[in-house]
């Protein structure tokens, strides 16, 4: 069962090159109703876009706050809301790298390799200014990095080697025509094929 706010409406992604996902975004000071508005809203288009986890600033928003449900390596969901997200990895001989697949809701379609710590923890507040705190292996180590680097600008293309990244912009242009601009407001174009193996976030 969901924790996470329903009854939202769906919003249109974001996609990378809009100024709001490649610079720092402002901390959440105001836990009222727009915040309230604004999170069922990320959770309602996550959820319709088959993500596992969505920032602010991928429906337009400059706050730092992310939503996620998201399995961990031993398939358990983790669900939940954190604002002004701090990431806290593994170092040492704690820190193992794992090049698993990525994507992006912001990039959608396109998945490449991208090397991160297999652990990561996360700390900040709910949407009712709450402390909360976060931690896990596999996809949910993977998507608890990447949420949490989107409300610092940083996108994983940012991450990648130029190689990668311009084989993801290249499989990314391959599947822009089956996005609409407001999607996933209004749905991708159905295509025979199309892979559906790894969850973007
Ligand atoms: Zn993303």
């Amino acid at each position: 069962m969901s924790t996470l706010p329903a009854n939202g409406s769906v919003r249109p992604i974001t996609r990378w090159g809009e100024d709001v996902m490649h610079r720092l975004n402002q901390p959440v000071t105001d836990f009222g109703d727009e915040l309230q508005t604004l999170v069922a809203d990320m959770v309602a288009t996550m959820i319709a876009a088959e993500g596992v986890g969505l920032a602010a600033n991928q429906v337009g928003v400059d706050l730092q706050v992310f939503v996620f449900d998201c399995p961990d390596a031993d398939g358990n969901h983790v669900q939940g809301v954190v604002c002004n997200p701090v990431i806290h990895l593994p170092e040492g001989k704690d820190r193992r790298l794992d090049e698993g697949d990525e994507g992006c809701l912001s990039l959608p379609g396109a998945f490449t390799k991208c090397v991160r710590p297999d652990f990561a923890r996360v700390t900040g507040v709910d949407q009712h200014g709450e402390p909360v705190s976060y931690e896990g292996t596999g996809l949910l180590a993977r998507c608890l990095q990447h949420e949490t680097d989107h409300t610092q600008g940083t996108v994983f293309g940012d991450r990648l080697s130029r190689k990668y990244r311009k084989r993801l912009f290249a499989e990314a242009e391959e599947f822009a025509p089956e996005y609409p601009a407001d999607w996933p407001v209004s749905p991708m174009a159905v295509h025979e094929g199309h892979h559906e193996e790894s969850q973007a976030t």
